[in-house]
């Protein structure tokens, strides 16, 4: 089940709602990454307090550990991690293909090594939205074909045409209602490529559709017009999503893009290496700078590590080696990236969203 309404839009950035079977998700949104059916750090209930409307889960780890008998005896993915809200999971496409020399690719799918044990697994278009159905995903991905920048016109062109004809058997694979299957944009760099790639999967008619390729070597600046560009040519009325956006800065470019849902592992793993996320930019908390610093992590932020602890205490957790450090630093990141969220669609909704974007920016720079 799925439905998204756009309410506003401002430029190119819009905010909506998307209705899903666990619920609804307010967009933009940002995502973070349970890649194993676990926020690192965090427990469910953190994940939510924290802002969070929609995880992210990833299907090469899951297929791998616990596999799909232990999900669906535990009842699907949902009940197995007690997560009740809407759950994304990656179509483990990415994973595979980062896996360079342990994976071997055909046209009728692609056979890897796991990285766990050395045994041989096989991707399908259709075994991966069988996993992504039985396991209860709100929203699947399809098995796309990524490739690693710099690429060639004719190895682009060749993941354009695999994953267009990866995205047709994905559909047909489709059996349950309760689950959304998206598309996956391929075409690097290439303006004419990134157009034939949404040419041929928006005539497949998807529920939604993502931006995939990006954030996998190229500049901020290549990485923004080719979002830019793709985002223009895809359907108002459908939901977008760029994989792999994590920091303040990416997010509110992309969201200028028009994009809506955005996922990464950025704040988790931040906060489990010191690094403190922040409206006013990002600082290494570790730093002798904070050793008596009694000023919350982040004054403009009003999650409860904010309004509770100080940065001198999480330096001297980081210092000590306490885990509660990575934690407590792990839940600000992700509630200041929904902040963040929050007010990029408050300013949506206002019309001073260029206003917004600008102040965002600016502060993060100075
Ligand atoms: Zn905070």
């Amino acid at each position: 089940m799925i439905a998204f309404s756009l309410l506003a839009t401002d430029g190119s950035a819009r905010r909506g709602t998307l209705q899903l079977t666990h619920g609804s998700v307010q967009t933009p949104a940002f995502m973070p990454v349970g890649t194993a059916a676990s926020v690192k750090g965090l427990t469910p209930a953190d994940v939510r307090s924290a802002g969070t409307q929609i995880l992210l889960a990833n299907t090469y780890h899951l297929w791998l550990r616990p596999g799909l008998e232990t999900i669906e005896a535990a009842g699907g993915l949902h009940r197995f991690m007690a997560w009740d809200a809407p759950i994304l999971t990656d179509s483990g496409g990415f994973q595979v293909f980062s896996l360079q020399e342990r994976r071997t690719l055909d046209p009728d799918g692609v056979t890897f090594k796991s990285h766990l044990d050395g045994s041989m697994h096989r991707f399908t278009p259709e075994n991966t939205v069988a996993f992504q159905e039985a396991i209860g995903s709100d929203i699947a991905m399809q098995l796309d074909v990524c490739v690693k920048l710099p690429a060639t016109y004719e190895e682009l062109a060749a993941s354009v045409s695999m994953t267009t004809a990866w995205a047709q058997r994905c559909r047909a694979a489709q059996r349950s209602p309760d689950t959304a299957l998206f598309a996956i944009v391929q075409g690097g760099l290439d303006e004419s490529l990134r157009m034939r790639s949404v040419r041929e999967l928006v005539a497949l008619d998807f529920p939604g559709y993502a931006i995939g390729g990006l954030s996998v070597g190229e500049t901020r600046e290549e990485m923004e017009r080719t979002a830019r560009l793709t985002a223009a040519a895809l359907p108002q009325s459908k939901p977008r999503y760029i994989m792999g956006i994590g920091t303040v800065r990416d997010i509110i470019a992309a969201v200028d893009c028009g994009i809506d849902m955005f996922d990464c592992v950025y704040p988790t793993r931040c906060g489990r290496n010191a690094r403190a996320m922040t409206h006013s930019g990002e600082f290494n908390i570790r730093n002798a700078a904070y050793v008596r610093d009694f000023s919350p992590v982040d004054p403009q932020c009003s999650c409860t590590v904010c309004t509770t602890y100080t940065r001198a205490y999480l330096c001297h957790l980081f210092r000590a080696g306490e885990m509660l450090g990575s934690q407590l630093l792990s839940y600000h990141n992700v509630a200041l990236l929904h902040d963040v969220m929050a007010q990029a669609r408050a300013a949506i909704e206002g019309g001073n969203w260029a206003t917004w974007r600008d102040a965002a920016l600016a502060a993060i720079s100075s």
